[in-house]
């Protein structure tokens, strides 16, 4: 019998149910939705979570996609769930958990009597450090993103060779290989030595079907490749950036970009021109560095200083 919350299954049985975690603001018990499916065959175990980030839905339709098509017969090995994480920021469709105003991705490995975020990161890590795999779907918030998988144990950490496996099998075609900030579930794992990567899947304001189908073949590679379904993947070389160069707006204004997501960059080339509202240019700016156009803002006008893009910079294949 595997059991996560109130989810409770044998071999061969799948369970859905919740994951206690305290009291909302009225006094009730809430608790994350969870599931567990439990294969006929022994093996390993992928714990999956989504909506770490309470305005990153792709994840949730990522999970909602793959549970239905997944048959404990055919699975050997266990699959954990925890389908919404921020359970506080999902219900107000905000990014941060408003209990605390913290964001979720930087309370790992959480702390069971600590603020609203930390517990909520103690009794997901408890769950994830029981697997052999871990995946935390994200996605560049409602930004405008490429889809990638991030590895963020970084270069000289004992898995790294293990993350970056999992994201090539993954295979969303782009990984951005750099160590993460503290508190965050793709450090915290492979410190428990489980491999971790954090998918973020495009980046976009309620749910993008091109990001979830990547998600959803990305984790059915994940099945496969672990031996968890029978089948066979194809491992597709990645495109790997190891920096990345933020660009803010050096004036107040209107954004309109010179590059689309996913396309090369050379020094000097122009990444973006601010306008007046009457449509006469205040600034250009150009790369600094050789890269991919990653990330990008949605909305179009900008203060000074606002982060208008992203560069995945030092870029490889692998
Ligand atoms: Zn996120």
């Amino acid at each position: 019998m595997t059991t996560l919350g109130t989810a409770s299954a044998a071999p061969g049985e799948i369970d859905t149910g919740r994951l206690a975690v305290g009291e909302t603001r009225d006094g009730s018990q809430f608790g994350l939705p969870v599931a567990v499916v439990n294969g006929d065959e022994d093996g390993d175990t992928l714990y999956v979570q989504a909506v770490s980030d309470g305005d990153e839905l792709n994840g949730l339709g990522v999970v909602q996609r793959v549970l239905p098509q997944l048959r404990p017969e055919e699975l050997s090995g266990t699959v954990l769930v925890v389908g919404v994480v921020n359970y506080h920021a999902f219900q107000v469709a905000e990014h941060r958990n408003p209990i605390d105003d913290t964001k979720m991705n930087r309370a790992y490995p959480g702390n069971e009597s600590g603020t609203s975020s930390e517990r909520i990161a103690a009794a997901t890590f408890e769950a994830a450090t029981r697997a052999d795999l871990v995946l935390d779907l994200h996605q560049g918030s409602t930004s405008r993103m490429l889809n990638e998988a991030r590895v963020r144990c970084g270069p000289r950490h004992r898995l790294h060779g293990e993350c970056l496996e999992l994201a090539k099998v993954f295979g969303c075609g782009h990984v951005l290989d750099q160590k993460g900030p503290d508190g965050q579930l793709a450090r915290a794992a492979p410190d428990e030595g489980i491999p971790t990567i954090d998918p973020e899947l495009g980046g976009c304001v309620g749910w993008d079907e091109e990001s979830i189908q990547y998600g959803v073949e990305g984790v059915f590679n994940v099945l496969r490749y672990y031996g968890f379904l029978d089948g066979d993947v194809e491992i597709e070389s990645q495109t790997r950036a190891t920096g990345f160069d933020r660009y803010g707006a050096p004036s107040g204004g209107l954004v309109s970009f010179q590059k689309d997501l996913g396309d090369r960059v050379e020094p000097g080339e122009v990444l973006f021109e601010v306008t007046d509202v009457f449509g006469r240019l205040k600034a250009e700016v150009t790369a600094d560095k050789a890269g991919i156009f990653w990330r990008s803002r949605r909305l179009p006008q900008v203060a000074t200083g606002e982060y208008v893009c992203s560069v995945g910079t030092d870029v490889d294949e692998y």
